[in-house]
């Protein structure tokens, strides 16, 4: 890494502090800590996990993150070199170890869900890679996959991609019939010649970019 640990953390913060003014000026509540402030003092901050309740900090709905799965992490950075986002950015919040801490922040009340958090939740490849590095099974693939829960519920999507992830994950998903009629449709739509000329003329580009 061509820049020091320290220097990343500090330019970051920086980054992180500015998003979270407000439209009129104001600085959002006091008492929430910037994601980028918190990941300071992971180096030396290691606190027993709290007990497992309906909510959890600022994580307010169904399916909290579980407690013992970042309970473990003693900060080493065994598993820096093997995660390719933080190979790639430098940033220790894209890091195993900075998103173990973020995930903690938020049960801990330091952080909410906001962009600062969403962002390397989900810029997170889900690869498993660190836990393979990691000598105290610290099972940062399933923190990932609750906190993305608790976002897609604290944040969810508006407009076309939110009507139309919702009406997929509720209606269509849970029920065998309308999977084999979309099925149906599917198959009509590729073998018909429709998807051909949808393409050729640029229909699909009223689509949101992930459903063309
Ligand atoms: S290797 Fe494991 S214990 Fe060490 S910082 Fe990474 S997640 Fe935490
Ligand atoms: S699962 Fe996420 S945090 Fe772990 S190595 Fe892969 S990209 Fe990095």
């Amino acid at each position: 890494m061509s820049m020091g640990l320290a220097d990343l953390l500090r330019g970051k913060r920086h980054h992180l502090e500015t998003a979270a003014v407000t439209g009129d000026g104001q600085t959002e509540s006091t008492n929430q800590t910037s994601a980028a402030a918190v990941m300071e003092d992971q180096q030396t901050d290691k606190t027993e996990p709290p007990c497992q309740t309906n909510t959890l900090g600022n994580y307010l709905w169904d399916d909290i993150p579980d407690a013992t799965k970042w309970a473990d992490c003693v900060h080493c950075g065994l598993c820096l070199e093997a995660c390719p986002t933080y190979q790639e950015t430098g940033e220790e919040q894209h890091s195993p170890r900075g998103r173990v801490y973020l995930i903690k922040s938020v049960a801990e009340g330091k952080i909410t869900i906001d962009e600062a958090f969403s962002d390397p939740v989900f810029g997170c490849l889900d690869c498993r890679a660190c836990e393979t590095a990691c000598p105290a099974n610290v099972q940062v693939g399933g923190l990932i996959e609750e906190a993305r829960g608790q976002i897609n519920q604290a944040m969810p999507e508006s407009g076309v991609t939110g009507t139309f992830k919702k009406t997929v994950l509720n209606k269509v998903l849970p029920n065998q019939k309308r999977m084999n009629t979309l099925g149906g449709l599917m198959r009509f739509y590729q073998k018909s010649g429709l998807q051909k000329a949808a393409r050729k003329t640029g229909a699909l580009n009223v689509l949101p970019d992930h459903l063309k």
